[in-house]
């Protein structure tokens, strides 16, 4: 049996330093030598315990035996016959959890980069060829789906519905379709000229897109099934923004970060003043809470010329939700941590804009419903950090809009709508849900999967 080779291929990065004050990918990619030479690590078990950790159920072993034979196309064909948006896996999901986390070469902590070569095909098919389209599309059916939400989710159950000869129209509330790969993760690790060319792949598959159009206001989900959809697919995510509840959030100068990572991505304050909606950056700004959500927060407010960047989190670094790669490279940035740290209020001055937070510190306890340890406020250990902007960054909950104008549906006390696990489907007829609707915030992958879970039983239901 041949030698494990346990070196994984590093990926080139551009420096912290010059990193931290430009808006360019912070991951570079592989070139075809180091895809070659990391694919060339894989021993192709029969048992494919990768494939089982892929939410989507991408064939991995195959893809990456394309590329160590050079095949590119194959590697194509043989990716995007599961997942239509390669280049954005590639880069944001958590495969270090899931794919990588079941590959045979992890019980060696040397897994195979799963995500980076994911990540090189999708670039290479982009920059080498015409995106490929399935080769034998399913006959028309006739049937007529509606899919309410372009993000994830509904990218997904959008194009698994057309490749089986359904015809489907997404309706999207806002201006460009993407959702948070557009309007929240920045560019700098997920570049925009990425996600419209996955979204164009979708849309090329003959999905219709309809921007502007806000489900719950232009037209109910009665209305759209009146209209002749035989079903509806609701993946309209998790944009309600969660707040501490003090009286002194309401400040000038404390964000949402749902509002402030908008300004930057979706209306480019980061390109002012070629774009004409700058935001407004403080010189010592904390960002509250340790998600992917608070790392790109804080990371978009250094390189927008923040001097102080704090992250304020109220457990410790082993809790932190963020990716780990994501952690790192803030840390690497200059970004300063504050464990087991939490705010007890917002301090301003006279014309009401904060310049101060008093905190208290932290320890932890006995774990709480989540299964991570609670946090306890230490008595007596109040300080305060001078800061003149604070973005919030605790979570989010699905925009009321949908549920309160559909009768029928389910939800949760959260606020999430109720739907079977097993296939999407909602308590209503001929409507089904997935991603972050149904979950509350979490991945990318999850919400693929959703869509494609949901997609196949919407088929079923048709009579596909
Ligand atoms: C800043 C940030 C960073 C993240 N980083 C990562 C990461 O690194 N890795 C990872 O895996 N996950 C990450 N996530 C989580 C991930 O992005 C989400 O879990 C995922 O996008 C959920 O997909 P979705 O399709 O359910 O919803 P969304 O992506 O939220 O898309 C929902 C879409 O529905 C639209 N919509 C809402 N209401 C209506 C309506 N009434 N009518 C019409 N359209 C409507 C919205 O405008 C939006 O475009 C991050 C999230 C954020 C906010």
């Amino acid at each position: 049996m041949a030698k494990l080779n346990l070196n994984r291929v590093e990926m080139p990065r551009q420096a912290p330093r010059k990193r931290a004050k430009n808006f360019n990918e912070v991951a570079l990619g592989y070139s075809l030598k180091l895809a070659q030479e990391e694919a060339g690590r894989c021993i192709q078990c029969p048992k494919r315990n990768c494939v089982e950790g892929c939410p989507v159920g991408v064939d991995i072993p195959d893809f990456i035996k394309a590329i160590r034979e050079g095949d590119m196309p194959e590697a194509v064909k043989v990716l995007k016959s599961k997942n239509a948006l390669p280049g954005i896996c590639g880069r944001v999901c958590p495969q270090e959890s899931q794919c990588e986390a079941t590959c045979t070469l992890a019980k060696k902590e040397a897994p195979i980069a799963i995500g980076r070569l994911e990540r090189f095909v999708a670039d290479w098919e982009r920059e080498n060829m015409k995106a490929a389209k399935p080769s034998n599309p399913a006959k028309p059916t006739g049937k007529k789906i509606a899919v309410v939400g372009s993000g994830p989710a509904g990218l997904t159950a959008a194009a698994d519905l057309i490749k089986l000869g359904h015809s489907v129209t997404i309706f999207e509330a806002l201006h460009v379709a993407g959702g948070v790969l557009m309007y929240g993760i920045p560019e700098f690790r997920l570049p925009k000229a990425i996600v419209q060319a996955e979204v164009d792949y979708v849309a090329s598959l003959g999905v219709k897109i309809e921007l502007d159009a806000v489900v719950g206001k232009l037209s109910t989900i009665d209305e759209l099934l009146a209209d002749g959809y035989q079903a509806v697919f609701l993946g309209t995510g998790a944009g309600l923004p969660m707040f501490l509840g003090y009286p002194s959030e309401n400040l000038n100068g404390i964000y949402s970060a749902n509002e402030f990572l908008t300004r930057v991505n979706l209306m480019k304050a980061y390109l002012f003043p070629d774009y004409d909606t700058p935001v407004k950056i403080g010189k010592k700004v904390a960002v509250i809470g340790g998600g992917n959500v608070a790392m790109d927060s804080a990371r978009c407010a250094l390189r927008l010329g923040a001097d102080k960047v704090y992250i304020v989190y109220r457990r410790s670094e082993v809790e932190l939700p963020a990716r780990r790669e994501e952690v790192e490279n803030a840390m690497e940035e200059g970004i300063e941590f504050k464990f087991l740290t939490n705010p007890k209020q917002f301090l301003g001055d006279a014309q009401n804009w904060v310049v101060g937070m008093e905190c208290h510190r932290m320890e932890l306890g006995e774990p709480d419903d989540s299964g991570r340890r609670r946090p306890v406020v230490k008595e007596g250990s109040e300080f305060v950090i001078d800061v003149d902007e604070v973005i919030i960054a605790l979570g989010t909950r699905p925009n009321p809009l949908i549920a309160s104008t559909t009768e029928g549906l389910k939800t949760t006390r959260h606020g999430t709508v109720v739907a079977d696990e097993a296939t999407g489907k909602t308590v209503k007829d001929k409507v089904w849900a997935g991603g972050d609707i149904v979950t509350g915030s979490a991945t990318v992958i999850s919400a693929m999967g959703a869509g494609k879970v949901a997609a196949a039983d919407i088929n079923k239901f048709l009579g596909g």
